[in-house]
């Protein structure tokens, strides 16, 4: 898809065609021009040569068909990956890359393991919605919301991720609101700060994993060297002091790594704050590591709600397709 000689294209046009354009492509979610049956046909030919509207995309599909995974290739041949997950309540979230790779490389992620490509720019990243919005349009759905939890680490391509949600979020054409929107990022403080001032009400997710930076220091060691996590709750605190909102922190639960009662306890005393949550996510296993136990998971969410925490277990969806968090990885890019 390439829509840069939209305005070109349109330049001697009535004004009203932008409406019109816009309408199609982000409220009707065309794939073909020719859908746009109140253009002339000399338009929608021009149209059709010059702006193509084909997203280059694979899809893979779960056996349980609860998260569709689909494969989108870019101008450069290199591709990322995009997720539908079919939430059990009904509701339709979309999983997207921000970026090709992830330079982080946190050792229990497989996006990390295949090195960092580039960076997402940020009609790349509305493409991988709008695909997934052509494709519910097909069963009269809807995408409900939207997570930069795929491939890279969206803080690290702050500019192009923020163009992206402002471009989804304009009424003027998908219109989706912000708040249905969320970031994870491993914890930049500078970035989360810039953050906290923006327009937009954007959701925010902290990828934790551990309550020191010891620990966390052998499962991220490069996010523990761009920030400590005094530093990232210092960040965290601006953010929720500037928008007054909740901070959802990710924990992966991983088999006899990060998952005692006495880390919970730990957990529990950073975690005790208004307008924190924590989100219990059961790893996918790897080479190194395996999930903890059902058990030994609800064992830890006991001990942190009883301090009084709130707190969450995730429902872990697409893990016989690779699409689940942390496994989303194109090895032939
Ligand atoms: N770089 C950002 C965005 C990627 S989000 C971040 O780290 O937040 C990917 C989410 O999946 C994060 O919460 C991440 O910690 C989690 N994740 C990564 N590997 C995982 C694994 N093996 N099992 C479960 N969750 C994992």
């Amino acid at each position: 898809m390439n829509i840069k000689n939209l305005s070109n294209i349109l330049k001697d046009e009535p004004k009203f065609r932008f409406k019109q354009v816009n309408k199609a492509l982000f409220v009707d979610y065309i794939s073909d021009w020719q859908e746009v049956t109140v253009f002339p046909l000399a338009l929608r030919e021009k149209l059709e040569s010059n702006c193509p509207l084909y997203i280059n995309a694979k899809l893979v599909d779960s056996g349980d068909k609860k998260s569709t995974k689909a494969l989108i290739s870019f101008s450069d041949n290199l591709s990322v990956e995009t997720v539908l997950i079919r939430q059990s309540d009904g509701r339709h979230t979309v999983c997207v890359s921000s970026q090709i790779g992830c330079p982080l490389a946190c050792k229990f992620c497989v996006s990390g393991s295949i090195g960092f490509k580039r960076n997402l720019n940020y009609f790349e990243i509305v493409e991988q919605f709008l695909f997934w919005a052509r494709y519910l349009k097909k069963e009269d759905k809807k995408i409900d919301n939207l997570v930069f939890m795929g491939m890279g680490e969206p803080l690290l391509n702050y500019d192009e991720v923020l163009k992206a949600i402002k471009f989804l979020n304009d009424e003027e054409s998908f219109n989706f609101g912000a708040r249905r929107i969320s970031i994870s990022t491993v914890g930049l403080a500078k970035q989360i700060k810039r953050l906290a001032k923006e327009p937009f009400q954007v959701n925010l997710g902290i990828s934790l994993h551990a309550y020191n930076d010891s620990l966390r220091k052998e499962l991220m060691p490069k996010a523990v060297e761009l920030n400590s996590l005094r530093e990232i709750m210092q960040a965290v605190d601006y953010y929720i002091f500037k928008t007054n909102r909740q901070v959802m922190f990710e924990y992966i639960m991983i088999d006899k790594v990060n998952d005692s009662l006495e880390i919970a306890k730990n957990l529990a005393v950073l975690m005790k704050r208004p307008l924190f949550m924590v989100n219990l996510i059961p790893c996918n296993s790897n080479e190194n590591y395996n999930p903890s136990p059902k058990k030994t998971i609800n064992d830890f969410a006991k001990v942190l709600s009883d301090k009084g925490v709130k707190v969450t277990i995730r429902e872990s969806l697409g893990s016989d397709i690779s699409a689940a968090c942390g496994q989303l990885a194109k090895i032939d890019n």
